[in-house]
């Protein structure tokens, strides 16, 4: 046996694996136990022999521990280079969300009303003619109780129309005085135009207690429009018809825009319209159970994208309905 031939051909094994699989099979070959070195030092019976055989098992292992060490280290190398880290390359930008327009004045209305010690409701959207309609006073010939006015369910469900039943469910459900302020969801049959919609949301507000008067609700209304639209603001009265108050009143906000001179915004004069209100009809006391000789109250009622159009300048309030977030991320 050339022990030489036999050295030179296993450490090329060695230096010639390139995988530390390979590696381990070249070693299995040279220094196996089964191997022709571990055999032949199992049988050798001449101590010079042993020693020469020993000697080369040595410096074959001490070979393939240097080359294991080698392999490892290029493996480590490559797992290095492959999660390598460049810390001056630009990051990607993170898209940072926003709260929806919408959303943004909702809480406003909710922060504003929680400051004076209105409670808040989230009722139903799936409403009854009875309190969508009925127990507002609705007259039967109301022409919102139109199947071309409001979305009916069945004869007698439809989507609210308005969050006005809620001021039916605040008083059926405890005694005076009460303080709310209902927020939500409505739907109508209307047209897609540059202000109308068929949802919408509104907040309606709510006060029943001994002796509300006009002047309670003027302020009540001038406090929130301030808080909505900025402390230099003004309100007005102009009388409407509501069936559910008595007297109605649409409340109209100067506007920002021109500051009361009048521009194009509040079409000249001045002010902008801002929903219904009024003193709670007597005949909705009656329908709740209570009595108008000793409860008075007030409500209003005020569309959320109306506010927010306002608010931002807005011609138009479809975009508050698109899912295009390079129409809302202007707001
Ligand atoms: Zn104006």
């Amino acid at each position: 046996m050339d022990w030489e031939k036999y050295e030179s051909t296993a450490l090329d094994s060695f230096a010639d694996a390139g995988t530390r699989e390979e590696l381990t099979t070249a070693h299995t070959a040279a220094l196996g136990r089964k191997s022709e070195l571990k055999t032949a030092l199992r049988e050798v019976r001449d101590r010079r022999t042993g020693m020469t055989l020993n000697a080369i098992r040595v410096r074959l292992e001490e070979a393939f521990t240097a080359r294991e060490g080698e392999l490892e280290r290029a493996d480590l190398d490559e797992r290095l280079s492959d999660d390598a880290f460049d810390v001056t390359v630009p990051g990607d930008e993170i898209p940072v969300g926003q709260l929806h327009p919408t959303t943004q004045v909702r809480r406003l209305i909710e922060d504003t009303f929680l400051g004076l010690g209105y409670e808040i409701r989230y009722d139903r959207e799936v409403e009854t003619v009875e309190y969508n309609f009925d127990k507002l006073a609705f007259e039967p010939t109301h022409p919102s109780r139109s199947p071309r006015a409001t979305f009916f369910l069945d004869d007698d469900t439809v989507l609210r129309t308005e969050t006005s039943p809620s001021q039916i469910h605040s008083m059926e459900g405890k005694p005076p005085p009460i303080y709310m302020v209902s927020i939500g969801r409505c739907y109508r049959r209307d047209a897609i135009d540059a202000t109308h919609y068929p949802i919408f949301h509104q907040f309606e507000g709510l006060a029943v207690d001994r002796g509300l008067t006009l002047a309670d609700l003027k302020g009540t209304l001038l406090h929130v429009m301030r808080a909505l639209f900025g402390e230099d603001r003004r309100v007005r009265f102009r009388t409407h018809f509501f069936p559910f108050t008595e007297p109605s009143m649409e409340p109209d906000v100067s506007c920002g825009v021109c500051g009361g001179e009048g521009c194009r915004t509040c079409r000249y004069s001045g002010w902008l319209e801002m929903g219904g209100s009024g003193m709670v009809d007597s005949r909705v006391f009656q329908n709740v159970g209570l009595d108008p000789e000793q409860w008075s109250g007030f409500a209003f009622g005020v569309g959320i994208e109306r506010v927010t159009q306002l608010r931002h300048g807005m011609a138009e309030i479809r975009p508050l309905w698109s899912p295009d977030l390079r129409a809302l991320r202007q707001f």
